[in-house]
């Protein structure tokens, strides 16, 4: 197969508004977002026969509307002319506008069968307001991590902070997508791979004929993807994630078309880069463990995050919280290939130790 395509016509700050071409019939659309630490969400817009069919849709609000009729807009379409909407994941900023417009238009919502634990359980926490909302299980995870102060920090974030979250809209889908479902449209047949790491249900949709891969959250060009943050999450999700790059990594390359971030040539590339970042971690936790750090918050403290070097504490608090729990994920991988040994002590606080 011939090498993909270079990106048309898409623009130097990969954020800016409009509907910028990808390739024939497929648009790539930025949204803002409530919460700023992604900058944006890109949703892919291709014009079908019933009307246009949309991956991810963005966070309902607003702003995301607006931005998404002016988009559609340029194209010659409007808002209800969106008649289905495929979702990589039920993370907010990819899923709720598509229930959004359900409400409004009847739109057809498809997502994957793993997201339904989360989905569920977010019918209930929503249900309850705020204290649902601190039932988040990260808060739980976080005491296991021996990290007390960041678990009192990220109850009080939530409390402040989730407005926005609590009040999107939320349900489940119309219809559930699996691992080797088609999502069919005139000139595009989408392919559905189950993808979980990122979330368990997370999926891609990978367009053969055009070498395309819509990798939601999976495969992102400039940052490495969180790992389990769901209401329910997996007891090995770093295990889930590693496998599913490799899945990716092993079919023909294509252009990535991610959710965040510029439509950039190869995915293999970055499957590769992601694969060899999680290596080095992996080594780098063992090395912290040997060291003497017997617990989560403590390897992550004695971890450098970002491409910045920081340290733990110079990170917001979800940064260190997910950051934290990345490295459970890393030290509960190393455990699973018997590098590292682990006790729970009476505190709850789960304990690391190199296995001799
Ligand atoms: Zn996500």
């Amino acid at each position: 197969m011939p090498p993909p395509l270079p990106p048309n016509e898409q623009p130097d700050d990969w954020t800016e508004p409009g509907a910028h071409p990808v390739t024939a019939g497929v648009y790539r659309v930025p949204l803002p977002l409530p919460q700023d630490g992604l900058r944006a969400v890109n949703v892919y817009v291709m014009p079908d026969i019933d009307g246009l069919v949309v991956v991810d849709s963005g966070w309902a609000a607003p702003s995301t509307e607006s931005a998404l009729t002016t988009a559609l807009g340029t194209l010659g379409y409007r808002l209800d002319d969106v008649s289905r909407v495929v979702v990589t994941h039920a993370h907010h900023d990819h899923y709720t506008q598509a229930i959004a417009l359900r409400t409004r238009f009847g739109t057809k919502v498809s997502i994957g069968w793993g997201e339904r634990h989360s989905i569920h359980a977010g019918e209930e926490v929503y249900a309850g307001g705020e204290a649902g909302v601190l039932t988040r299980p990260q808060l739980a995870m976080l005491l296991r991590c021996g990290a007390p102060d960041l678990a009192a920090r990220y109850a009080q974030y939530l409390a402040r902070e989730t407005t926005e979250a609590r009040d999107a809209p939320w349900g489940p889908p119309d219809s559930w997508l699996d691992d080797g479902d088609v999502v069919g449209l005139a000139d595009h047949k989408l392919d559905v791979l189950a993808t979980p790491g990122h979330t368990r249900g997370h999926v891609v949709l990978r367009d053969n004929a055009n070498a395309l891969l819509f990798a939601g959250d999976h495969v992102l060009p400039h940052i490495t993807p969180s790992l389990g943050f769901e209401w329910v999450p997996e007891p090995s999700p770093l295990r889930s994630f590693l496998q599913s790059l490799r899945l990716v990594g092993d079919l023909p390359d294509t252009l990535l078309l991610p959710a965040h971030g510029p439509v950039t040539t190869s995915v293999h590339r970055r499957v590769e880069e992601l694969l060899a970042h999680h290596e080095a971690r992996l080594d780098a936790v063992v090395r912290h463990v040997r060291e003497g750090a017997g617990t989560a918050f403590q390897v992550a403290s004695a971890m450098r995050w970002t491409r910045r070097e920081r340290r733990l504490d110079e990170l917001d608090t979800t940064s260190q919280m997910l950051a934290v729990l990345e490295i459970e994920a890393h030290l509960n991988l190393l455990v699973e290939h018997d590098q590292l040994a682990t006790a729970t002590g009476e505190d709850g606080v789960v304990l690391y130790a190199p296995r001799r």
